[in-house]
This record gives C-alpha cells, structure tokens and sequence, in this order.
C-alpha cells in the first residue's frame, strides 16, 4: 500500500490523465499546509477515473469494497483525508492562494439587494484585513455595494460613525439603499461626508445594515 502522500500525487496524475478541470492544490502557501482536492464542476464524472486508480493501486480496490464506498467522492475523501471540496463553496484567494470556505455562503449566495464584493473577486479574511482600504475603496459612496467583512464596531474604530439603521427583506421592510443614499447626498449637514453601508446582520429572509458616515478630511 502506498503512502498518503503518494496516493494525492497517483490522484493528482488521474486528474491529468482524464483532463479534469478539478485540481489538488496546497491550502495556503507555508509548509504545514495540506493538499485541498478542489472539485471544480459538481457534475464531474470521477469513475473512469475511480476504475484507474483500483487498476494502479489494487489496494485501493480493496478498501472501497471494506469501507462500502458507494461514490467516487468517498475514495477521494479517504485519500485527501477529508480535505477538498467543491468550487461553488471554496474560492481560492486572489491575493495570497490560499483555499477557504466562502463566508455565509448560503445568505450571500442570492443575496441580490447588496452585492457582496467577495463574489467577484475572492479574497480570504486575512488579506481583506491587511488591505482594508483597498477592500473599503469601491464601497465608499457607492448603495451597490455593502461592507460585509468589517463589522460596524470595526468601522466606527477607523472613523465611520451610524447615521440611521436598515433593513431590506421579503416581508416587513423593504429600505432601498439608492434612496437612502440619494437622500442623504441632499442633506446639507453631510454636505463633506463620505458614506458606507455596513452589514450589521443577515439571514436568508433579509439583510440589516447601517448607513454610515466619515468628514471627508478625516482621511
Ligand atoms: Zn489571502
């Protein structure tokens, strides 16, 4: 029987040899991170690719048939130890590589009222937090787009202080945030300010945010 570190990499040839769009890669970029298998298409057949590797390590045959293996996906869970999953819930980070689990996602999924910027370009936690100011940049005066991955305590640590509380769901309210923000553009007391919508929580039936504000000097 071949080590485990022989098995990923006798998977990993499988993927080539098949010309499969999944791929094994490291977790993040320092030497104690594990492979992560990432699947990249749910629908991607794995048995001809299963039936290659019972005919290049018989054992693994064997232990299919043992462990009642029913599907593809559990030989790859036993050679990858658990670690790998499938595109639509792990996103690589555009900055440092690095795979993670894609944050509420559930809730942001179909979220249409507040984009959530993370779905376009993925960047993991730590590197939204070593770049914030990137990260606030595109949601500075901008009701597209909504602060999720600093909370308001965070925001109101570099400056940004509340001006009102929102809500937007299927049932009770249904704030608009382009009105919101209309109005408050027209209201001379904010007349220097900058502003930001920061989710504050959020649940599959509706989102709560808050409109915040900076004195456009403070920067
Ligand atoms: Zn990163």
């Amino acid at each position: 029987m071949k080590e485990k570190f022989e098995l990923v990499n006798l998977l990993a040839e499988g993927l080539n040899e098949f010309e499969l769009n999944s791929e094994i890669r490291k977790r993040g970029n320092t030497e104690e991170d594990v492979w992560f298998f990432l699947v990249e298409d749910s629908k991607e057949d794995f048995e001809p690719l299963l039936q290659w590797l019972f005919i290049k390590e018989i054992s693994l045959k064997r232990i299919y048939v043992e462990k009642n293996m029913s599907d593809p996906t559990d030989m790859i869970d036993y050679i990858m130890d658990g670690s790998w999953g499938y595109s639509d819930e792990y996103a690589i980070c555009e900055y440092c590589e690095k795979i993670f689990k894609k944050p509420d996602y559930e809730y942001n999924h179909e979220c249409e009222i507040v984009e959530c910027d993370a779905e376009i370009v993925w960047l993991c936690d730590g590197c939204i937090k070593k770049n914030q100011d990137t990260y606030l940049e595109d949601k500075i005066n901008n009701p597209k787009k909504c602060v999720t991955m600093f909370s308001k305590e965070e925001m109101e640590s570099i400056g940004w202080k509340s001006i009102s509380s929102h809500e937007t769901g299927l049932y009770d309210r249904f704030d608009d945030p382009e009105e919101i923000f209309k109005k408050i553009q027209n209201c001379d007391e904010y007349k220097n300010c900058n502003f930001i919508f920061v989710r504050t929580d959020q649940n599959p039936f509706e989102i709560e945010y808050d409109l915040m504000f900076k004195e456009r000097n403070d920067d």
